[in-house]
């Protein structure tokens, strides 16, 4: 994904942000984003925005397979010098990308959200029952015994034992 910004339009300009703008971007899916560009000090800019966007993903609970909107906001430091990665490694809490050929690569900004969002783990929905932590049914799906015999897991295995 490549959403390209020519920093020397930019630097013309008069007012701070000196961009903003509402993209849709589609590939393999349609992602929408809101997007600010504004200057943050000298030969650096700040690229904040909101994408949207869908992803399949395993549920935390039941592990079946869904498909999750989520919004995800990025804050992002873009710096014209190498040298300015280091710089604002430990004041900055955003990802520090660099300007390559008076080009801001939105891009970068919106791969790393996609990449941060799709590690974190949510439930299909917010009912979802989970699996049954001794036999491992689908508790949305069905009922299973266990939690009517009422039976600690480890006691379970004692009963089990012919001694
Ligand atoms: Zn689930
Ligand atoms: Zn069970």
């Amino acid at each position: 994904m490549a959403i390209k910004i020519d920093i020397r339009q930019l630097d013309q300009k008069k007012q701070n942000p000196v961009l903003i703008e509402k993209i849709t971007y589609t590939k393999e899916q349609s992602v929408v984003f809101d997007i600010s560009i504004s200057i943050h000090s000298n030969d650096t800019y700040l690229a904040e925005g909101t994408s949207s966007f869908v992803q399949e993903k395993e549920c935390s609970k039941c592990l079946e397979h869904f498909n999750l909107s989520e919004d995800i906001h990025f804050r992002d430091l873009y710096v014209k010098h190498k040298e300015d990665l280091m710089t604002y490694e430990d004041s900055f809490d955003g990802n520090i990308f660099l300007v390559e050929d008076s080009i801001i690569d939105l891009g970068k900004s919106i791969e790393a959200a996609y990449a941060e969002a799709k590690i974190l783990v949510h439930p299909c929905r917010p009912s979802c029952r989970g699996l049954c932590d001794v036999c491992g049914t689908n508790l949305n799906e069905m009922e299973c015994k266990c939690s009517e015999e009422n039976i600690d897991p480890r006691l379970e295995a004692l009963k089990n034992l012919k001694l």
